[in-house]
């Protein structure tokens, strides 16, 4: 039986071992922190296990093909939650936008609070951002890591799909060129930060993204979505996976080119074949320094304050709430012209107990706050002033506008240090390098590093976020199946 080892137990790794395994290859994964999840990670307070990470799942298709490799299902492992209204933008001017978990609906709002134009331009904009995702995904998505050969060898085929995906417009020129309303600018540009890029400079076939959340769907997984990482743990452990936990992986170990192992603080573990589930620069400058082509690390995508509120419950609540600033392209200039915290944050909230249907504190809730921020620089310097500066203006900004109680209390939050410092290599940032370039997709590591080693996770292809992160993973065990030579 070949043996594999995983490093790290986050989506892209759990992943990757169920794809393994259930190929018969007898998988270990290793991971450095004590539970699974990564990014999807948890924390105890005042009783409730609650999220740190994610809130919206998106493709849940992606999750119902793995449990099904284990012999179950999505419907089989966790329950689904459909919020109404789903998301509701409060704008700067007043105008409060709620968008449903069924197009037609958000059409309606959209003709309600916005007028019949902004209806029809949305409309319109979905049916493009649908072709985008029909066009690109097979490809770029579901498909192997691509290359610029690949697009070569398609010729003029390749420029007729080119056009398709609005591979050589920018995103916000492509949404300002189809979209009057300011409100749904600002809506669909929003998307760009799904992977931490700015909406100026990322290739406008990024405005699939508003299809697939608002399209296809975006859900809450009752519970939390713990309860989905829990759920792969388990598919793994039905297909034999072993799981090592506090124990961080030091070295991936060669045998001249040869990937024989790993070390770690316990000893040596030989394998057949190591995944890398980890951030790409993590594994080339700490785990594997011989390795040649080190991904560059100039672009990373943007990182995050986050903090857990204890507030009363709102009389009118919704599950997820954004509250723009009073100009939504400044937070862009700043995060990426001027890499600083936005001076006037974006502020996303999560009611967590609604989003994923829990019980919470009676007529307390748990709410998750969420601002953007720019990834630590390469010298790993931490403005720790801003940070605290960032944090008060987001819980500001919140109370102002009555999203939170007066009398609510911080009970955890976290800064781009802090994450810098949980997820080596990553400084801070949440989804690998930023889509800024019509090239990203090209330039964003493949899941083959060699014979014998691979990389799945959100800073591989396809890129970041659960439902990319799990493809990663599929990705990369395919290839390494592949190399295996399985059927
Ligand atoms: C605040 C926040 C909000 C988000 N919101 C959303 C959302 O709403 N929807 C969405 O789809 N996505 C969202 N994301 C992104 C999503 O969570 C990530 O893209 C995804 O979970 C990343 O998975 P990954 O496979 O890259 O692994 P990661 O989560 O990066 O996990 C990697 C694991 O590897 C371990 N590891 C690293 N190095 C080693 C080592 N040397 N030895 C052993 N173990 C090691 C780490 O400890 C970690 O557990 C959000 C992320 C955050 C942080």
């Amino acid at each position: 039986m070949k043996q594999a080892i995983v490093v790290g137990a986050g989506i892209g790794g759990l992943s990757a071992a169920i794809v393994l395994a259930s190929e018969g290859v007898h998988v270990t994964v290793i991971e450095a922190g004590p539970n699974a999840g990564g990014k999807a990670a948890t924390v105890e307070l005042d009783g409730l296990t609650l999220d740190t990470g994610p809130s919206v799942l998106t493709m849940p298709d992606v999750f119902d093909e793995l449990f099904r490799l284990s012999g179950s299902s999505l419907a089989a492992e966790v329950t689904l939650t459909r919020p109404d209204p789903a998301f509701r933008y409060l704008f700067p001017d007043g105008v409060v936008l709620d968008v449903f978990h069924e197009l037609r609906r958000t059409e309606e709002s959209v003709a309600r609070t916005l007028g019949s134009t902004a209806a029809s331009e949305f409309a319109a904009f979905m049916d493009y951002s649908k072709v985008i995702w029909d066009t690109a995904s097979p490809a770029f998505v579901y498909g192997p890591s691509p290359t610029i050969g690949q697009l070569v060898m398609q010729g003029p085929r390749a420029i007729a799909q080119l056009a398709k995906i609005d591979g050589l417009s920018k995103m916000w020129s492509a949404i300002r060129k189809r979209v009057k309303s300011q409100q749904l600018q600002w809506l669909f540009a929003r998307y760009a930060t799904y992977n931490g890029s700015d909406t100026r400079s990322a290739p406008a076939t990024l405005n699939c993204i508003a299809h697939v959340e608002l399209g296809l769907g975006g859900f809450g997984v009752k519970g939390g979505i713990h309860e989905l990482i829990r759920a792969l743990v388990r598919a793994g452990e039905r297909l034999g996976v072993g799981y090592r936990f506090d124990e961080p992986v030091r070295e991936v170990m060669f045998d001249g080119k040869r990937v024989t192992g790993v070390r770690t603080d316990a000893g040596t573990l030989g394998a057949d074949l190591v995944v890398a589930n980890t951030e790409a620069q993590h594994l080339y400058r700490e785990l594997a320094p011989s390795l040649r082509g080190a991904p560059k690390d100039d672009a990373p995508s943007t990182s995050g304050y986050n903090a857990i509120v204890r507030t009363q419950k709102l009389a009118t609540r919704a599950a997820h709430t954004v509250l723009f600033p009073d100009n939504y392209l400044d937070e862009f200039r700043d995060l990426f012209d001027n890499k600083r915290p936005p001076r006037e944050p974006t502020v996303y909230l999560c009611d967590l107990g609604l989003c994923h249907e829990f019980d919470t504190w009676g007529d307390e809730a748990p709410m998750f706050l969420m601002a953007n921020a720019p990834a630590l620089a390469p010298n790993g310097e931490s403005p720790r002033d801003e940070w605290r500066v960032l944090g008060e203006e987001v819980l500001e900004r919140a109370r102002v506008r009555g999203l939170l109680s007066p009398a609510s209390r911080v009970l955890w939050s976290r800064t781009p240090a802090d994450l810098a410092a949980r997820f080596p290599g990553s400084r801070g940032s949440l989804y690998g390098a930023a889509s800024n370039s019509s090239m990203a997709a090209f330039k964003r590591p493949a899941n083959r590093i060699q014979p014998g080693l691979y990389l799945a996770s959100g800073s591989a292809h396809p890129g970041g976020g659960m439902p990319l992160a799990a493809l990663s993973g599929r990705a990369a065990a395919r290839e390494a199946l592949d190399d295996l030579g399985a059927p």
